[in-house]
């Protein structure tokens, strides 16, 4: 059986808040010939209030699934996610409805994600009248503001997708997920596929728009390069596992894990002075339909020992805050 997990992983700036998502042993399993691939095995994460929680993987490292699977774009095999204490997936469709209008995405590929033959008007004024909220003048208005808001022209709101730049055409997906004024927002490596010159400007963005509006982000990134200036705390997964959360200082300044530790050696510093050893991690990521016994990380890691082939490790709190599921540290 995998390990229960029970801890609370709030740190001392949350104490006094309430978690507007409570993620609790969320697991999301695929059947794929008659094998079962385990894309989220045993998820638990408070996300608080106007907090940005980023979450880290190597692709296949079901980031992306355990995001879709909080905002129930996916069912869940088993566990909870409460929002503002309940369960989404005891919702009946037309709750879920209302619920959709507060939780919302942002995509990867913002030219995929937007429809190529509908002008900007009405890709932003679609969640509108999906929901039957605003129409006619009202509505206009709305996406007018709503483009000056990512710093878009409002005079051209009747143009079309590809007459738009990439880090534009990100704006636009982000002016579409704010259109119902949510609460909380799942931005799914919403820079990966950008220039790197843009992704700070996209990233800015995201951190003015969450001051302005008050959200919440779960943040997916497949490195740790820019995430930091962007998350409080910062969730490394590999292979539907949690390895380890803390607050994003601590996780750079002093990485636990032998995973997150290999993850940070491939980040660039800016300091000549300063000379960190590249970790190179031997082979690829094994297949999630048949992960490694004990941890799931030990044919890739560079200190594994006798016990990690045969115990799961325990996730547990090293220091006040700061998690891992290692068997380096546990006591
Ligand atoms: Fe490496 Fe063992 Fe720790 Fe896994 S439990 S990360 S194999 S040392």
């Amino acid at each position: 059986m995998p390990t229960q997990l029970t801890e609370t992983n709030r740190v001392n700036a949350n104490e006094n808040k309430s978690p507007l998502i409570q993620v609790k042993d969320l697991r999301k399993y695929f059947s794929i010939d008659h094998h079962q691939l385990k894309a989220v095995d045993g998820l638990t994460l408070d996300i608080f209030p106007g907090e940005t929680v980023g979450l880290v993987g190597e692709s296949g490292c079901g980031k992306s699934t355990a995001g879709r699977t909080i905002i129930r774009l996916y069912e869940p095999t088993d566990g909870e996610v409460l929002y503002n204490g309940r369960n989404i997936y005891s919702y009946k469709q037309r709750e879920m409805a209302k619920i959709r209008r507060e939780i919302q995405m942002i995509f990867q590929d913002p030219y995929a994600s937007l429809n190529p033959r509908m002008t900007v008007e009405e890709i932003i004024g679609e969640p509108f009248a999906i929901h039957r909220t605003l129409s006619g003048k009202k509505k206009k208005e709305r996406i007018k503001e709503l483009l000056k808001l990512v710093g878009l022209n409002p005079d051209h709101m009747s143009r079309f997708p590809h007459e738009f730049s990439g880090g534009q055409r990100q704006r636009i997906g982000i002016a579409r997920a704010l259109a119902l004024d949510p609460k909380f927002i799942v931005c799914d490596e919403p820079i990966s596929a950008l220039d790197v010159s843009i992704q700070a400007q996209v990233v800015n963005l995201l951190k003015e728009l969450q001051n302005k509006m008050g959200l919440t982000y779960l943040f997916i990134a497949h490195d740790l390069s820019m995430v930091k200036y962007i998350s409080d705390r910062i969730l490394v997964m590999y292979l539907g596992k949690m390895v380890e959360l803390t607050d994003s200082s601590s996780l750079y300044d002093d990485p636990l894990h032998p995973y997150t530790q290999a993850l940070l050696s491939a980040v660039p510093i800016p300091d000549p002075e300063i000379n960190r050893e590249r970790i190179v991690l031997k082979g690829d990521v094994p297949s999630p339909i048949a992960p490694p016994s004990g941890c799931v990380f030990r044919t890739r890691c560079p200190v594994a020992m006798e016990i990690c082939s045969k115990v799961e490790p325990k996730w547990q709190e090293v220091k006040p805050g700061h998690f891992t599921a290692c068997h380096l540290y546990e006591i």
